[in-house]
């Protein structure tokens, strides 16, 4: 986690904005962004947000298995 230097893309494919966000890719590929998650995932805003909103649904998918 943290910032990312300027100038970094986001590296999410078709995605061209600038990323601000640096998070493991073993968890953006958890979370459903198509990035491979054997090195660093650079994030933009946008995606930042839908890993995070993955993130929680892995989380209650976690919870039903835990259930079941
Ligand atoms: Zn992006």
């Amino acid at each position: 986690m943290g910032r990312v230097e300027k100038g970094v893309k986001c590296v999410v494919p078709g995605c061209d904005n600038l990323a601000l966000r640096s998070i493991a890719g073993v968890k953006a590929a958890a979370a459903g962004l198509n990035v491979s998650s054997d090195k660093r995932a650079y994030l933009c805003k946008e995606h930042y947000k839908r890993y995070k909103k993955g993130m929680k649904k892995e989380k209650m998918i976690e919870k039903w298995r835990h259930k079941i």
